[in-house]
């Protein structure tokens, strides 16, 4: 079900500093997600998403995002895609991230979006103007494997079709790269798969693979995966009830070797391990609104 709502605000800054994505300020257009991703953390009781099927969409988003970057006086990269993707099946006929995206363009903000869908592609233009300031795409690839990805990210466009899109992405000259995270233990979490992920990111333009090593777990999240484990791999749930129990921090039996080869791939093939944060102070930002 598809439900529009009307926000009271959009943009928020990033407490601290944002070690992973570089983040200053953050904005989601969409609560709840579509693609229904096995092992997602916005299920966690902390986000009080009553039903994470149903999405609701700020549909005064772009007017929102106007107002609220008239008044900021520092510039710094904008991100969005950490608790539901922007670019949601939705998104489609909506248009709503396209506005935005517009909006940042027109204000002279630099983006970081983090997707797992190419209909990222049709807002290719305004991204190229945007990365004349900075413009960093992200696209998560958790396993080369198109099945897999079917089974561990049900509704979302399959990895190959993500990866093909980056490469568009690259060609175009946008700063494009991968999301390898997060691994799932006992599922993703082997030598060949991310080997493959790193060839991947080499072959198809990709000038950074952002990784983790394991999985973060709690609550209803929790819950969730344990049910999608029963039903698409039935010997799995046992053996995280016995090594990780209720932890939060479900780091892959493996990573030690798995940040190995990680390292290896990014110095031969001169990959960054992470994107440059942008920081800018501004004095006249409403001569643009
Ligand atoms: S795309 Fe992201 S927000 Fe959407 S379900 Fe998957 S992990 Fe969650």
């Amino acid at each position: 079900m598809i439900k529009h709502i009307t926000a009271k605000n959009f943009i928020s800054t990033v407490n601290g500093k944002d070690e992973w994505f570089g983040l200053r300020y953050n904005f989601n257009i969409y609560r709840g997600c579509i693609h229904q991703c096995i092992y997602c953390d916005s299920r966690s009781e902390c986000y009080q998403i009553e039903n994470f099927e149903d999405l609701l969409v700020k549909t005064n988003a772009p007017v929102l995002a106007r107002k609220e970057l008239s008044h900021k006086r520092t510039k710094g990269l904008i991100g969005t895609g950490s608790m539901s993707d922007p670019y949601n099946p939705a998104e489609k006929e909506l248009l709503i991230m396209r506005e935005v995206l517009k909006v940042i363009q027109a204000f002279r903000f630099p983006v970081h979006i983090l997707t797992k869908s190419d209909l990222v592609l049709r807002d290719q233009d305004i991204i190229k103007e945007i990365a004349t300031i900075k413009a960093y795409v992200s696209f998560t690839v958790t396993t080369y494997d198109d099945e897999l990805s079917k089974k561990i990210e049900p509704f979302a466009p399959i990895s190959s079709r993500r990866i093909a899109a980056m490469k568009q992405l690259a060609k175009s000259g946008i700063n494009t790269g991968i999301l390898l995270m997060p691994t799932l233990p006992y599922i993703t979490d082997n030598e060949e798969n991310i080997k493959k992920i790193m060839q991947i990111a080499v072959d198809n333009g990709a000038s950074y693979v952002i990784a983790s090593f394991g999985v973060t777990m709690r609550d209803r999240q929790r819950e969730y995966y344990y049910k999608k484990l029963e039903e698409n791999f039935p010997s799995i749930k046992e053996k995280y009830i016995k090594k990780y129990g209720n932890y939060y921090s479900c780091r892959s039996e493996n990573s030690r070797k798995l940040t190995s080869i990680y390292n290896e791939y990014t110095v031969k093939y001169n990959l960054k391990k992470r994107v440059e944060p942008y920081n800018e102070v501004v004095e006249n930002l409403r001569l643009f609104s």
